[in-house]
């Protein structure tokens, strides 16, 4: 942290550099005011908490930049009663943002290293409407669906087949797709009486989401 400026002031640079970003919808800014980055990031990379870049974190994973996370947030369209799924809790981040926005969220990651801090930084927080769990999220989470809202945090070729499955009528899914290694594309599904429509929305970068059970 640099040494001449104060918590306050960073954090007006933080909402700052959002708004020139592209995130404007006042919910999504109110949910990341109230949601310290600081608490996410260890380390020496605590210090950069506040500046609009990714930062590495446990299991070679990352913590996504702020202004994507608020993008994909705002595209995600999160109503106050909606119940949500998070695929890639990674540091939790994301999460409690989702969680100041909707009704109930749930997140998975498949490395258990990463939930055991992210649950640490949930309970920290006082957080009651968010459960994690470890687990493969491409597969979804059959016991809690449908979901009003799924977000997906890494990248797939292709939209999950499950998660499809597992999004309601007048639902929304926001995900990165392309492959791991190169440009992907943030896309947009709305899942409709018919079918789903798919809107692309901008390149990212992501990790890849990765089959199975993570080793640690
Ligand atoms: N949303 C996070 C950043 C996620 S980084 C944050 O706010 O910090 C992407 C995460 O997706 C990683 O933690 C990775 O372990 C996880 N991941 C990759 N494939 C997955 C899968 N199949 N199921 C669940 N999590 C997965």
């Amino acid at each position: 942290m640099n040494a001449m400026s104060t918590r306050a002031e960073l954090q007006m640079q933080f909402l700052f550099a959002l708004r020139s970003k592209g995130v404007t919808d006042a919910r999504v800014l109110t949910a990341m005011e109230k949601t310290d980055r600081a608490m996410f990031v260890t380390g020496h990379f605590a210090d950069r908490a506040y500046e609009d870049m990714p930062l590495p974190i446990a299991c070679g994973q990352t913590i996504s930049q702020p202004s994507v996370v608020g993008l994909m947030t705002q595209a995600l369209q999160v109503n106050p009663r909606d119940k949500v799924l998070e695929v890639g809790t990674g540091s939790g981040y994301q999460a409690v943002i989702l969680s100041h926005l909707a009704r109930r969220v749930y997140t998975v990651d498949r490395h258990k290293t990463l939930m055991n801090e992210a649950r640490k930084v949930f309970q920290a927080l006082d957080i009651t409407n968010l459960t994690a769990f470890t687990a493969d999220g491409s597969h979804g989470l059959p016991d809690q669906a449908p979901f009003d809202r799924i977000l997906v945090t890494a990248a797939a070729e292709d939209p999950p087949g499950p998660l499809l499955a597992q999004l309601k009528v007048g639902g929304i899914m926001v995900l990165p797709v392309g492959q791991s290694d190169s440009i992907q594309t943030l896309i947009r599904v709305t899942r409709t009486e018919s079918g789903f429509e798919y809107e692309e929305l901008r390149p990212v970068r992501f990790v890849p989401l990765l089959e199975g059970l993570g080793k640690d």
